[in-house]
């Protein structure tokens, strides 16, 4: 029996309605830019599993870095112990995040590393002696599925059994040069009106809204309200970082620095789940007293995963290596040239470019899960190349070690799968 057949027994994929879709492709192998699957198709990886493996699937630097760490310490309990792999990749984290950040706290995953901010934000104020309890959002954002994070995410056509749960939260829309002063003024009215403790954000592209990107100016006035209330700004760099939009971070764009910052996706490479949390002085300084109560209570279980930890340093050595950034630079400039020309194509309403993130909307309507997404999605896997549209917007965001021909494969398919709409 197939693997294909043989998942379907026990398996509950991810946001998945399996009556309607029960096929899934089983992947046996993956190496650089390409998925193998397990009837010997190739598919080059368009958006880097979920924006995870962007050095490359089964990068032998970072395996290496991993065996390595396995052999010589697995795990230990990250509380009243650390050991070389967390404090390393703290060394080498902290000089390359925005310069105010000065504190890691390590979870699992995109969702609890936005828990985490948000029970660090309540709780600074709590330290503080200040109930604060609301949080602001931006319009249609996506931070996860943890109640936190889900009730801070604006984009809600599947919360609906969940809502009555949610944590307090009001929304802004994105700021814009023609909406500025009014989102500013609701933005004031809020705080002035309402106990608010945080303000969430992703900075420059809103990765689930279907890769919409907002300029940094704009956010910057919504920042500098926040820090002059002193809202706790917390700015979700789970998908945004380790170099996606032409930065290692999209918050070097921004002349605000948040006072946190949430990670995960590429911080360790696909190779196994972490995330971390960072913060500024001001908010750690807060937790620090001699009251016990005051310290933040929160673990996990695999918090600072030594071998997560050696894959993370790995995955930042490549980063900042010479051939990683020529890659990136080569990889934006390919991008630019396919905007040209695909921008012009009768299909294609609009296409915007962050960094490697590339987007195109067609201009023919569609929901977000319907038929003629996975149409597209199928004529481009039956073309080799995995892209997972979303709505009526096709998005690249290719592993950094994507080559040319490769990237030409991504537009090829591109180019003729508008032709057959
Ligand atoms: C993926 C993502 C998350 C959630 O991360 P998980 O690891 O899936 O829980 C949160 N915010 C953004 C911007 C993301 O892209």
């Amino acid at each position: 029996m197939s693997l294909q057949e043989r998942d379907k027994k026990h398996l509950w994929h991810p946001l998945t309605q399996h009556k309607s879709h029960p096929n899934h492709i089983a992947i046996t192998s993956a190496k650089g830019a390409v998925l193998y699957d397990e009837n010997g198709n190739e598919y080059i990886d368009g958006i880097a599993s979920w924006y995870t493996c962007v050095y490359g699937h089964s990068n032998p630097y970072i395996i290496d870095k991993v065996y390595a760490q396995m052999q010589r310490l697995d795990h230990v309990v990250f509380t009243g112990f650390t050991h070389k792999p967390a404090v390393e990749l703290s060394e080498k984290l902290i000089e390359i995040l925005p310069e105010n950040q000065e504190k890691l706290f390590f979870s699992d995953n995109g969702s609890t590393a936005i828990d985490v901010a948000i029970k660090m934000a309540l709780q600074f104020h709590f330290n503080n002696g200040e109930h604060r309890g609301k949080i602001i959002a931006l319009e249609n954002g996506f931070h996860g599925d943890t109640f936190g994070a889900m009730s801070v995410s604006g984009l809600s056509v599947y919360n609906g059994p969940f809502e009555d749960f949610f944590i307090d939260v009001a929304r802004i829309p994105v700021p814009n040069a023609e909406n500025l002063e009014e989102v500013k003024e609701l933005f004031t009215k809020l705080i002035t009106e309402h106990k608010v403790a945080a303000f969430v954000y992703e900075p420059l592209v809103q990765g689930a809204a279907a890769m919409q990107i907002h300029k940094a100016e704009h956010i910057n006035e919504i920042l500098k309200i926040a820090e002059k209330h002193n809202v706790v700004t917390i700015a979700d760099e789970i998908m945004t970082g380790f170099g996606k939009t032409g930065k290692n971070f999209a918050s070097e764009f921004i002349e605000t620095k948040p006072d946190i910052i949430c990670l995960s996706k590429a911080l360790s490479a696909g190779m196994v789940p972490m995330a971390i949390t960072s913060c500024s002085q001001k908010i750690y300084n807060a937790f620090y007293a001699d009251e016990i109560k005051k310290g933040f209570f929160h673990g996990h279980t695999y918090s600072g995963n030594p071998v997560a930890c050696s894959a993370a340093i790995a995955g930042i050595e490549l980063l900042c290596s010479e051939e990683i950034q020529a890659s990136l630079q080569r990889i934006e400039v390919s991008h630019k040239k396919f905007d040209q020309e695909i921008k012009k194509h009768p299909k294609v309403a609009a296409t915007r470019q962050q960094g490697q993130i590339f987007a195109l909307d067609l201009n023919i309507e569609m929901e977000r899960y319907g038929n003629l997404r996975d149409q597209l999605f199928n004529s481009f896997m039956s073309k080799g190349v995995c892209l997972r549209p979303l709505g009526n917007t096709i998005y690249i965001l290719a592993p950094y070690v994507t080559s040319d021909a490769q990237l030409e494969q991504i537009y090829q398919a591109i180019r003729e799968t508008l032709d057959t709409l």
